[in-house]
């Protein structure tokens, strides 16, 4: 496991991407020996990292409730007596901060504060954690694609969205699954004549051929490439036509890309 050096943030604190489960990420960010970590899905490759690197953990961020994001919570929290922050409408393991968006925490651990951001649409009370150039997005926003919609609309997951993309283009994405590659085989198949997409596809694949992550993104890549974010743009439009939408309402595109992404099966 390497670090991820930023540059844009180069007196805060460092991220080590921990692998889980199939495909999940939880993200190790620390400073010194101090370390908070994000979505902890499973607890025991986060000791390992701990113990790898010499960190105590202090902290622990959750994004949303589903077991692969807090089902490392109860150990982690009660072994390291790590304050556990969390979306108060959710049901969160051992939760001592309840938040709802519009919060700010601040971690003196890392030196850092973060924003918290509501973005519901894949869960009703999910949040992101947007410190400096960073933002910590769970099953929002992935590399290429977005999360499923399991408990919010369309317009909510829609809202969640437009929010990420009002933050600056070289914000850092860090998602919590490795799904850009499958993404974007979709994303090809609605917009086939994008460049960048082809570029992706191809910067993609030598990342995994390598074993490393193609997370972070950036958000002007994510504009580039993901058609849940190119939902005014009109080859978009035109594919969510092409599959029933009968308007060009983004929210309405959007809905209906999304829908189609359920059923998508790429070979
Ligand atoms: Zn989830
Ligand atoms: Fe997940």
């Amino acid at each position: 496991m390497s670090e991820i050096d930023d540059p844009n943030d180069a007196a805060g604190f460092a991220v080590i991407p921990v692998p889980a489960f199939n495909d999940n990420y939880i993200w190790l960010l620390h400073r010194d020996a101090c370390a908070v970590v994000v979505d902890p899905g499973d607890a025991a490759p986060v000791e390992a990292a701990l113990t790898e690197h010499g960190l105590r953990l202090t902290a622990i961020l959750v994004t949303h409730h589903h077991a692969d994001h807090q089902g490392g919570v109860a150990a982690l929290a009660e072994r390291w007596q790590a304050a556990v922050y969390g979306p108060a409408a959710e049901s969160i393991t051992a939760l001592t901060h309840p938040l709802r968006g519009g919060e700010e925490v601040n971690l003196p651990a890392l030196a850092a504060r973060f924003a918290v951001l509501a973005v519901p649409g894949h869960t009703r009370a999910h949040l992101a954690y947007l410190s400096g150039r960073r933002l910590f997005c769970g099953d929002t926003l992935f590399g290429a694609g977005c999360g499923r919609l399991f408990e919010g609309t369309p317009a909510q997951m829609f809202d969640s969205l437009a929010k990420i993309t009002a933050l600056p283009d070289d914000c850092a994405i860090y998602c919590a699954h490795e799904y850009t590659e499958m993404n974007l085989r979709f994303a090809t198949a609605v917009e086939p004549a994008n460049a960048a997409i082809r570029a992706r596809i191809d910067g993609a694949r030598a990342l995994r051929a390598e074993g490393l992550p193609t997370i972070p993104s950036t958000l002007a890549l994510e504009k580039a490439t993901n058609p849940f974010l190119r939902c005014r743009e009109p080859a978009v439009i035109a594919a969510a036509r092409a599959h029933g939408c009968a308007s060009d309402d983004p929210v309405a595109v959007f809905a209906t890309i999304r829908s189609w992404r359920n059923d998508f099966r790429a070979d």
